[in-house]
């Protein structure tokens, strides 16, 4: 099904800023609110929802200020280029307006091939160990598939031995290192083999494909790629080097959910195992990421949390887990729909932008 190529009668521009249940710390510092460029798409009497996500470091947008005057020629005859994650917002606020009009799910529409998705968490560096093994217990008991770890020099040994104790040796763990090492840290990184990781995650720069491979032929943890991939061409050259052997996929980081899947289907052509990250995203970025990681090649569990992962209340009905599992949405578009009332509290802009207008 090719859903019609009709353009929007208005797309709004909203910005919204929701509060995190607790601090979460990424590179670009400790966030107690999650900000958000929605995008919804307008088109006769249907709408379609995307999300940007904004300050979260590579794979969301530095600030909503950088993409908002962007997006208000987004309508233009000759529209200015986005960043990937504003273009993915768009792409998906677009085919979630088309496939609600078809009837469509966007699960479907992709070729999703379950009903759930195993769900995993990722746990940030903790003030103390023993904070780290309290979050990570209680993980397990929420029903947690898996749990991934942030690392970083200094905090990376020590916490991977200590949860692994508590955990057992089969719980499936695995690490991120955000980019936060260098090749020189290779025997560091080496003394993380013993612990029976399912995958070490970005451990150095970005542009560093030749580090990763490097890397990659002395440690036995399968080395993972994420804010490396930008692009299916930057993928074949990671493969080729030998710089990953699992792919993270987000479809923020690469423009879209279609070239999310092309990437999926390069994968799975090469038997390279394929999951996908998260953003902190609300329902809205949550449903996209589940529909997408029901397609067959996702055989490892995403960053899938439930809603009460991040947030008290959800811009969407929440996603719960059951038996660490998410369900995938099977009602037409995205499958989940924005509750106005929470909408309108979290919501600090609006702009309605026009084709020609
Ligand atoms: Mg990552």
């Amino acid at each position: 099904m090719t859903p019609s190529a009709r353009g929007p009668d208005a797309i709004e521009l909203r910005r919204v800023a929701l509060p995190l249940v607790a601090p979460f710390r990424t590179a670009t510092g400790a966030h107690q609110t999650v900000e958000k460029v929605l995008i919804r798409w307008i088109a006769g009497d249907g709408e379609g929802w995307g999300e940007c996500p904004v300050g979260l470091g590579p794979g969301s947008v530095s600030s909503v200020d950088a993409v908002w005057s962007l997006l208000l020629h987004a309508l233009d005859a000759a529209p200015p280029a986005l960043p990937a994650p504003a273009a993915a917002a768009l792409e998906v606020a677009r085919l979630d307006a088309e496939l609600r009009a078809a009837g469509v799910s966007l699960a479907v529409h992709l070729g999703a091939t379950r009903d759930t998705v195993d769900a995993g968490v990722a746990v940030g560096i903790a003030p103390t160990l023993e904070a780290l093994l309290t979050e990570v217990e209680r993980r397990r008991e929420e029903g947690y598939r898996r749990v991934k770890l942030k690392i970083e020099p200094g905090w990376d040994v020590e916490p991977v031995a200590a949860v692994r104790e508590r955990l057992g040796a089969e719980f499936p763990l695995h690490v991120d290192g955000n980019s936060a090492y260098r090749l020189a840290d290779a025997a560091q990184l080496a003394q993380l083999d013993r612990f029976g990781l399912l995958m070490i995650e970005q451990p150095l720069p970005v542009d560093d494909l030749d580090g990763h491979a490097a890397l990659a032929r002395q440690l036995r943890t399968p080395v993972c790629l994420d804010e490396s991939i930008s692009s299916l061409a930057v993928l074949e050259r990671a493969l080729g080097l030998g710089a990953c052997s699992i792919v993270n996929v987000k479809p923020a980081r690469l423009g879209g959910v279609i070239a999310a899947r092309e990437v999926h289907d390069r994968c799975r052509e090469r038997g390279v195992p394929v999951w996908c990250g998260g953003m902190l995203e609300t329902g809205v970025g949550r449903a996209v990421n589940v529909a997408l990681a029901a397609l067959p090649g996702f055989t490892l569990a995403g960053d899938l949390s439930a809603s009460d992962r991040y947030f008290a209340v959800d811009l969407t009905p929440s996603f719960v887990l059951e038996d660490g599992r998410l369900r995938v949405p099977r009602g037409s578009g995205i499958g989940v729909d924005v509750l106005p009332d929470v909408l309108a509290d979290v919501t600090t802009a609006i702009e309605v932008v026009r084709p020609g207008a």
